[in-house]
């Protein structure tokens, strides 16, 4: 039946050129990380730790910690596990790292600025995720949650490196983090575009309401010209641009994030298949066109319209 239709993946996301494009899976504990490997995931481009966690009263140990992490880990030998440091709070508060009532969740304390209140939680994260790595053969990269400001990128960079995690990263899903994306590569090695939250905040609205769903839209033309901004800034210093947010699944929208400068796209991994049947079909050029297409729209509904003409001429 149509719902049942999924796309078979080879395992090896490319364009029509051969080249190659990183297929990989957001994944949030063990037994998703193993569906993830079997529907042929390149590697884990976002492992959401909260949700390893999300049933805890109490802060998890680094012993429990590292299980955690290493069943991730596990699923995938050999590939790469891009690793988020908790990202409690807002549409997922954990009861060990939030407060009880915040008036404005979304802009509270969440994500990485938990460690402004309890820096042990991400010392301790990072000393499991790092001892996690040495006991597997996946190559682990850590990056953190909704940071907005280079010194966040800084400090956390400073920390990881400090656990012993090589590959650092930051997620871009805030307008200003977006916009200070050159700087963010002086001092991290990659970024992660969180599309979802990105949306939330460009368009000032709530990711979870269903009748904002016109503004919480990653085809609207702020937020293409955001990721835009990332993408040039991420080729002019030759580093990595992931998009780890629902967009990077969307088939319509993938040709356009890879010509807006994405090098590597992470989704849930039943979108795999059928992104990487609408990205192999597509050259590096065709992309770039839609790219191109969908900057000049001034509405989202325009942007998709015009992306799907740039690709079928
Ligand atoms: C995002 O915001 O796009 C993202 C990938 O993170 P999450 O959905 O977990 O907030
Ligand atoms: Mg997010």
């Amino acid at each position: 039946t149509h719902a049942a239709t999924v796309t078979p993946f080879d395992g090896r996301g490319r364009l029509a050129d051969g080249s190659s494009l990183p297929l990989l899976a957001n994944v949030g504990h063990a037994t998703d990380a193993r569906t993830a490997a079997a529907a042929g995931a390149e590697g884990v481009g976002l492992f959401r730790t909260e949700f390893c966690f999300l049933d805890r009263t109490d802060a998890p140990t680094v012993a429990e910690q590292v299980a955690a992490y290493r069943g991730v880990l596990a699923a995938f030998p050999g590939r790469k596990v891009v690793v988020r440091t908790l990202d409690a709070g807002s549409d997922k508060p954990l009861p060990f790292a939030n407060a009880d009532h915040e008036q404005n969740p979304a802009l509270g304390v969440r994500g990485l600025r938990i460690a402004r209140r309890n820096p042990q939680l991400l010392d301790d994260q990072l000393r499991a995720l790092a001892e996690a790595a040495s006991a597997e053969s996946a190559h682990v990269e850590v990056m953190a949650p909704m940071i907005a400001t280079v010194e966040e990128a800084r400090e956390f960079a400073a920390a990881a490196r400090a656990a012993g995690l090589e590959r650092v990263g930051v997620m871009i899903e805030t307008p200003s983090a977006a916009i200070l994306a050159a700087e963010m590569f002086e001092v991290v090695d990659f970024v992660s575009l969180g599309t979802n939250d990105l949306t939330q905040y460009t368009l000032a609205a709530d990711r979870l309401l269903g009748e904002l769903g016109d503004l919480t839209d990653p085809w609207q033309p702020a937020v293409l010209r955001l990721i835009a901004a990332v993408g040039s800034a991420g080729r002019a210093a030759n580093r990595a641009v992931g998009v780890c947010g629902e967009a990077g699944g969307d088939p319509a929208l993938a040709p356009v994030l890879v010509g807006l400068g994405a090098t590597s796209l992470s989704m849930t991994p039943r979108s795999l298949g059928r992104v990487a049947a609408a990205l192999g079909a597509l050259t590096p050029q065709q992309c770039r066109a839609a790219a191109e297409a969908a900057l000049a729209a001034a509405t989202a509904a325009e942007a998709r319209a015009a992306a799907a003409v740039a690709i079928a001429r």
